[in-house]
């Protein structure tokens, strides 16, 4: 596993970042069912606090979504987890699309453990924000666009994994053609209220879902920003 330590000393913050304060979290984590190793290690040595504006640097490890500014938030690392760990179950998926880059942190962790990772996001600043945090840890195989997710990134399909961090009453149909035979979409799917995350396997021409449990994620717009 990459130490990320050497990347960012000098950086802020080392107190409420402490390697106690994150081994806590990853406990935490476990104890709500993640078992998955290789997940629980990425998130371990991943800085979750360069992901957030350093006045919210002290809650980084709290097990809790966080604002990042234009009304976006960085996931609860409990549902990071779970997407992540539902994902990269076997098959390993190689390349991954994920939509709505928002802070990074969710690129960030899969771009540890899978080889390269496609990231759309609607909001110009995020966007730069997200990329100078990638580009300071050295994660060069996270790739970044600035899009609507809604067409997806057909140049690059197809992705044997796709993650929606962004909720739709429906995913929308040029993602579910840009994935793999083979591949699986993960979406939190409902309202504004009530969100179901849904996991989709694609078998040949058909899409076999399952529900996994009630999330609560921003919603998928539409257009640029
Ligand atoms: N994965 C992010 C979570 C960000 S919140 C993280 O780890 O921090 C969801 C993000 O989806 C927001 O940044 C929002 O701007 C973005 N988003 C919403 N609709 C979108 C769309 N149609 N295309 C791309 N990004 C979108």
């Amino acid at each position: 596993m990459v130490d990320f330590s050497a990347r960012v000393r000098g950086s802020r913050g080392i107190g409420m970042t402490s390697q106690r304060t994150r081994d806590r979290l990853i406990e935490r984590l476990r104890s709500k069912g993640i078992t998955d190793d290789r997940v629980l290690s990425a998130m371990r040595s991943l800085p979750r606090h360069l992901f957030v504006d350093e006045a919210l640097a002290t809650r980084a490890y709290e097990d809790t979504a966080l604002p990042i500014g234009r009304g976006q938030t960085i996931s609860q690392p409990y549902v990071v987890a779970l997407m992540t760990q539902t994902l990269i179950a076997e098959p390993m998926p190689k390349r991954v699309l994920e939509i709505g880059t928002g802070s990074g942190y969710q690129a960030a962790v899969l771009g540890m453990l899978v080889e390269k990772v496609y990231s759309i996001e609607r909001i110009r600043e995020l966007q730069r924000l997200a990329r100078r945090r990638l580009l300071k840890l050295g994660l060069n195989n996270v790739h970044l666009k600035y899009v609507d997710g809604h067409v997806g990134w057909a140049e690059q399909a197809p992705f044997d994994a796709i993650i929606l961090t962004a909720a739709a009453n429906a995913v929308p149909d040029a993602l579910f053609e840009q994935l793999a035979d083979g591949g699986r979409l993960i979406a939190p799917v409902g309202s504004s209220m009530a969100q179901q995350l849904n996991i989709w396997r694609r078998e040949g021409d058909q899409l076999v879902c399952q529900s996994i449990e009630a999330v609560t994620f921003v919603p998928l717009l539409g257009g640029t920003e």
